[in-house]
């Protein structure tokens, strides 16, 4: 307990997860060669166009005043351009484009834009914290949406009570999903925009991999579901595609009327992203880029066969991602808890890896590690794994 705080901080879940965090800081801090892998943090430094054209928005005094919420019409263009030639969606980049510090930033916000009170968020389990700390910290709550193996890792929406839809006003997705690599079908798509049709459920879609996919497989955007556009937005980030996880560039796009509303509250929240990381956003978007992000989905997807043979080889169990930059893992042998699994792969191997119970109950039993360290590292990484459970 602290002095100053208030109770609300107090129904933040995973305070535990925390201090395999803390530990692996300070185990660093004491010498010891810790590998990295809690996090999805690109490795490989922001290609250099970028960074360029940053270093040009710099220079010029016009980006060093307030930015708008709103966003300027070069990166709002930007973004529906690439809505258009990547996912044949037409966005009005006037209306339906706003630019948002990071996705999760504007995931945190969206629960304060959409959420009162004693309203429900249908959110994935596992998945991202955001999803249910965020309607927790608006007063809101979260409704768990088991993702399970033998459904593809889709929700049974039809599962859902119906005293709960009657207070659900927002539902959660995520494809590419994060933590298990699974991708949605289009089947499952169409049914959602009925879903939310019928029950005024605003959707939203976290589609921040979108662009890293494996095996041949091109991710859709929700938005190009019939009828999406009317119950949805989408949250894009260039944080992992473009190795630009410091710089919080993302952006919110889709149903018009959602974005009035989430602009509204923007107004009274910050001051909108500063003009030279708009402009290093325009530079990434450009068509112009896509062969690097070719080059990165190869390396990721190469360390991603490294790690999975080397762990079902082990008798670990990882089936592989078709997209994202992690390797979502069940437990090995006689663990009790994802957690202690993690800790004594932390203690032993000098690991940090996330545990599965972090993302919700039903990533009990699992563990996630990331790709975003060099080969070298990640297949020493595995080896140490795979030696201190044997
Ligand atoms: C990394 C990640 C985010 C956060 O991205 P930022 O734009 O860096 O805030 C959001 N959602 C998922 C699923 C992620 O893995």
């Amino acid at each position: 307990m602290t002095k100053f705080g208030a109770h609300r901080l107090d129904t933040l879940p995973a305070y535990l997860f925390n201090q395999l965090e803390w530990k692996a800081t300070a185990m660093r801090e004491a010498g010891i060669d810790v590998i990295p892998l809690a996090f999805g943090d690109p490795d490989e430094p922001t290609h250099p166009p970028i960074v360029e054209a940053a270093r040009q928005a710099l220079l010029d005094p016009g980006t060093h005043r307030y930015s708008t919420n709103r966003g300027r019409p070069e990166f709002r263009e930007a973004v529906s351009g690439y809505y258009a030639r990547r996912f044949g969606v037409p966005l009005n980049p006037h209306s339906m484009v706003i630019p948002a510090l990071g996705a999760k930033e504007v995931i945190f916000n969206i629960n304060l834009a959409f959420l009162d009170p004693g309203d429900v968020a249908l959110a994935p389990d596992p998945g991202y914290q955001i999803y249910t700390a965020g309607p927790v910290l608006v007063g809101a709550n979260p409704y768990p949406l088991p993702l399970r193996a033998d459904n593809g890792y889709l929700p049974d929406l039809g599962a859902i009570p119906a005293s709960t839809l009657q207070q659900a006003r927002v539902l959660y997705l995520n494809y590419p999903n994060t933590p298990t690599g699974a991708a949605a079908t289009s089947e499952f798509f169409i049914e959602v925009v009925d879903f939310a049709a019928r029950h005024d459920i605003l959707v939203v879609h976290d589609n921040v991999y979108s662009d890293i996919t494996f095996d041949g497989y091109l991710a859709p955007s929700f938005l190009a579901t019939p009828g999406a556009l009317e119950v949805g937005v989408e949250v894009i980030s260039l944080s992992k595609t473009f190795n630009m996880t410091g710089w919080r560039c993302a952006a919110l796009v889709g149903n018009a009327d959602a974005l009035d509303t989430y602009r509204r509250l923007k107004t009274f929240v910050d001051s909108g992203m500063f003009g030279a990381v708009q402009l290093a956003g325009v530079a990434a978007l450009d068509p112009e880029m896509d062969s690097q992000v070719a080059e990165s989905v190869i390396a990721y997807e190469r360390r991603r066969d490294l790690v999975c043979s080397i762990f079902n080889r082990a008798g670990i169990k990882a089936e592989p991602p078709k997209g994202g930059v992690y390797v979502w893992a069940e437990l090995p042998g006689s663990f009790g808890s994802s957690f202690e699994f993690c800790e004594y792969v932390l203690d032993v191997a000098a690991v940090a890896t996330s545990p599965g119970a972090a993302y919700g109950p039903n990533g009990e039993g699992h563990f996630r590690m990331s790709l975003t360290v060099a080969d070298d590292r990640l297949q020493e990484a595995a080896e140490r794994i795979v030696a201190a459970i044997r």
